[in-house]
């Protein structure tokens, strides 16, 4: 790299003030919003972190490519196709994605609220409970370290309380048969999985085993199948930043998910897994700072899959 890490970081920090901090889950809109900071991970174990690379956050939306993962590997593809599809929705992350006179599986998209909800009725377990502790047990067994991955109980809680939107989408579900257990049991699940929280280090892990398909960065083990973690690269290539995904595949260009809670994981195939959390948002959701750190990277590194 011509330009170090910190440097970029360094020039990037001016963006934060520039976004938002989500006011919709209480417990969000205390966070820093100057709060930027990044860790790359290479295919062949390579790290290098900078800024507030150590901070801990609540991974919010990026928990829905593990989600997606956990739904394949417990049923395979096409059960999985049988239940959403895999198109674009181009509405924001939470919207009602309802565009007929039935709510069909194939408008459902996993990378947003809606399909992410339905997702987490495929999750095999006796109880809603357990479904959330082998979701949890993946993200660990990908972040490769256990003690990273925590979950924010202040999070869940404040999301649980203030989550009117996501139970008017998980009853429209149920209305319409497609989940077709207890709304409250399943949201229970989501909202758990919404408050999964790591560090940049932990997302730019689950990032590297992505890019590398499915196999741990550095010792080569299989963690996932390839041609799962291939179906969750291409489906967080075409949604992943939401109804900005267009603008960012010009922007950056490699597959990411995006969390309210500030965090992007991005995936390099065959190169590299990127972390960035930076808290304030841009109008879309989106980490504002993060997104144009993620942009200086790629330009430096070429990274852009296109
Ligand atoms: N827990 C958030 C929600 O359901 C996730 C949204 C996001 O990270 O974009 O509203």
């Amino acid at each position: 790299m011509g330009v170090s890490l910190e440097e970029m970081v360094a020039a990037c920090r001016p963006y934060t003030r520039q976004g938002q901090l989500p006011g919709y889950i209480p417990a969000l809109k205390q966070g820093d919003p100057s709060r930027l900071g990044a860790c790359l991970l290479s295919c062949d174990g390579r790290l290098s972190q900078a800024g507030d690379w150590d901070v801990s956050f609540s991974i919010q939306s990026i928990v829905k490519p593990i989600l997606l993962l956990q739904a394949l590997l417990d049923n395979g593809v096409d059960t999985v196709r049988s239940h959403v599809g895999v198109e674009a929705t181009g509405k924001p992350f939470d919207a009602i994605n309802y565009t007929d006179q039935v709510l069909d599986s194939q408008h459902l998209n996993p990378m947003v609220n809606m399909g992410a909800i339905a997702v987490c009725s495929l999750i095999r377990g006796g109880s809603y409970q357990e479904r959330f502790r082998r979701l949890l047990d993946l993200t660990r067994l990908l972040a490769g370290e256990e003690s990273r991955i925590q979950v924010n109980e202040d999070v869940y809680r404040s999301e649980k309380a203030n989550g009117s939107k996501n139970r008017a989408l998980a009853y429209l579900l149920k209305t319409y048969g497609i989940i077709r257990d207890d709304v409250e049991d399943v949201l229970d699940c989501y909202f758990h999985a919404c408050a999964i929280s790591t560090d940049c280090g932990g997302l730019a892990r689950i990032g590297c085993v992505l890019a590398n398909q499915g196999r741990r960065p550095g010792s080569g083990e299989a963690l996932v199948p390839p041609e799962y973690a291939r179906f969750v690269n291409a489906i967080l290539t075409t949604c992943g930043m939401y109804d900005g995904s267009g603008d960012f595949a010009v922007r950056v260009g490699v597959p990411a998910k995006s969390g309210v809670g500030g965090g992007i994981m991005a995936v390099a195939p065959g190169r590299m897994g990127i972390g960035i959390f930076s808290p304030a948002l841009d109008p879309k959701g989106n980490s504002l700072a993060g997104t144009r750190l993620l942009e200086l990277l790629s330009r430096e590194l070429d990274l852009s899959i296109f």
